[in-house]
């Protein structure tokens, strides 16, 4: 079997499509502009990258898009008011704080001081709770996705697959599992203390693989048939490449896995380009919400 490829790239594009018709109508049939800040503390050369291109994708699609970049010494006060000067900003609709941020500052106080109504990233322990009892609102990003994704890939209908997802962080891990039950798969999650991993994988007609391991899930760890989502973003050394070049690889044996899988998401070119396009869905929601308006679906 060759898998069809899971098109992540293709997807966030005719979403950032959808979003731009979005931003058209809630400007001129409310008169709402819909606004994301991003703030960045420090000179992390990877976080710039992800603010830069936040930016740019906010605009594009019609969005305001406000850009704080504070040097690495900024104290936790002034960062704090920011926040909080952002939380009353009546054209912002969308907060992000882009982690991870300088040492001296709490990250957690950072992200609770987040209005939740403002939540964009779906970090604050009220949007938390707001996924898991169903309730509308912004929802993990990357998370939604790979929901997105699998939604495509199965016509809408999940019902009664049996899913894996290797990893619980707060940020993939946990938010898929509580949407992929939301959408009546059966859900197992594992991670670093589970047993016979590969026979728990083996079981699985989804497998989200969200670990930080690269190629850690082999070819022979799939049910032939599976459909894989792979959310690992892995630098390595590639040889092949020339001397001290790198490539980015997934949590996936991609090429093992491609032989047993029926579909399977790339790296890169999967899961990525779907977060930043699911952040600006999410700026959407918020706006509308913020409004009294009901958030596209
Ligand atoms: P974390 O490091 O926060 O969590 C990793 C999870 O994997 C933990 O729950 C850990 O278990 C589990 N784990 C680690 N090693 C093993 C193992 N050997 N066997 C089973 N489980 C294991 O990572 P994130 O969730 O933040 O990210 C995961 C990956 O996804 C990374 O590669 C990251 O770069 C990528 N990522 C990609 C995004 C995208 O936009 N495509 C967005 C966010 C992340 P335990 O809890 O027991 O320690």
């Amino acid at each position: 079997m060759t898998a069809k490829i899971i098109d992540g790239k293709l997807f966030a594009e005719n979403l950032r499509g959808a979003i731009t018709g979005h931003v058209a109508r809630l400007k001129s049939e409310h008169g709402i502009t819909p606004g994301l800040a991003v703030v960045i503390v420090g000179e992390d050369p990877a976080s710039q990258v992800y603010v830069s291109n936040k930016a740019k994708q906010t605009a594009e699609v019609g969005m305001n898009s406000f850009k704080h970049e504070l040097p690495a010494d900024t104290s936790e006060a002034d960062l704090l008011a920011l926040v909080e000067k952002l939380n009353a900003h009546p054209a912002v609709h969308g907060i992000l704080v882009q982690l991870p941020l300088p040492g001296h500052i709490d990250t957690t106080k950072v992200i609770e001081t987040i209005d939740p109504a403002k939540d964009v990233d779906c970090f604050t322990p009220a949007n938390v709770g707001k996924v898991q009892i169903g309730l509308p609102g912004p929802v993990s990003c990357t998370p939604l996705g790979c929901l997105m994704l699998l939604r495509d890939h199965f016509a809408g209908d999940l019902t009664g697959k049996h899913a894996v997802i290797l990893g619980r962080s707060n940020l993939v891990g946990k938010p898929m599992a509580q949407l992929l039950l939301r959408d009546n798969c059966t859900v197992t999650v594992a991670h670093s203390n589970t047993q016979n991993l590969a026979d728990v994988v083996r079981q699985a007609d989804i497998v989200v693989a969200a670990v930080g391991r690269p190629e850690m899930v082999r070819g022979d760890w799939l049910k032939p048939g599976a459909v894989v989502i792979d959310v690992g973003i892995n630098r390595v050394p590639a040889p092949e490449k020339g001397e001290g070049k790198t490539k980015l690889v997934g949590d996936v044996a991609y090429a093992e896995a491609a032989e047993v899988a029926s579909a399977i998401t790339p790296v890169p070119g999967g899961v990525g380009p779907m977060t930043i396009a699911c952040l600006l869905a999410n700026t959407i929601t918020t706006a509308s919400l913020i409004n009294g308006l009901v958030p596209p679906s």
